[in-house]
């Protein structure tokens, strides 16, 4: 067996100390010490453990989305308009987890319940950015083929007034998770 154990960060005292111990489980020495009980807790949704000690998946509601929305997974393609964002967000209204493809504006629509919102700010109302579609039918400007788009993505983006890219926050707070 190997003696390197895998250190994570503990939600309690932010140390990277914390030995992952199963599958989604980790102890804390220092908060163990603390503490004077073992201090567990789950690493993928960073919060202290609920279920049986010995079992590896978290009995927390919401881990999963907790998880995701957690994860420092930032979008990093620096010529897309959601740069900087992380990768998963809460959609404002039914919380369901959403990414954002990368291109055109920033404003998305959930496939669940067809609430828009900017990606970025989080906002409904985001006055940040105008997207436009390309009409897919081009009937009137094209020479005989409509298959002439190379270059462009499906969308336009322009930038009226860059909004502030949150952090996921408010969306765990407001899911209470
Ligand atoms: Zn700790
Ligand atoms: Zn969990
Ligand atoms: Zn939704
Ligand atoms: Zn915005």
């Amino acid at each position: 067996m190997s003696t390197s154990a895998v250190l994570t960060q503990c939600p309690r005292c932010k140390q990277e100390q914390a030995k992952i111990v199963g599958d989604q489980r980790a102890v804390c020495s220092l908060c163990s010490k603390a503490l004077r009980r073992v201090y567990q807790f789950c690493w993928a949704c960073r919060r202290e453990w609920q279920g049986e000690n010995c079992s590896n998946t978290c009995d927390l509601p919401g881990c999963a989305l907790r998880a995701a929305l957690l994860s420092d997974v930032v979008i990093t393609d620096p010529v897309s308009s959601v740069l900087g964002c992380p990768f998963f967000r809460a959609c404002p209204a039914c919380k369901n987890l959403l990414t954002h493809s990368g291109e055109g504006c920033p404003y998305i629509e959930c496939p669940q319940c067809c609430t828009g919102f900017c990606f970025r700010c989080l906002r409904e109302e985001c006055d940040g950015y105008v997207g436009y579609e390309f009409d897919e039918n081009p009937e009137s400007d094209d020479d005989d083929d409509d298959e002439e788009y190379d270059g462009y993505s499906d969308y336009y983006c322009d930038v009226v007034k860059p909004c502030t890219v949150i952090d996921n926050s408010t969306a765990l707070e407001a899911l209470g998770l």
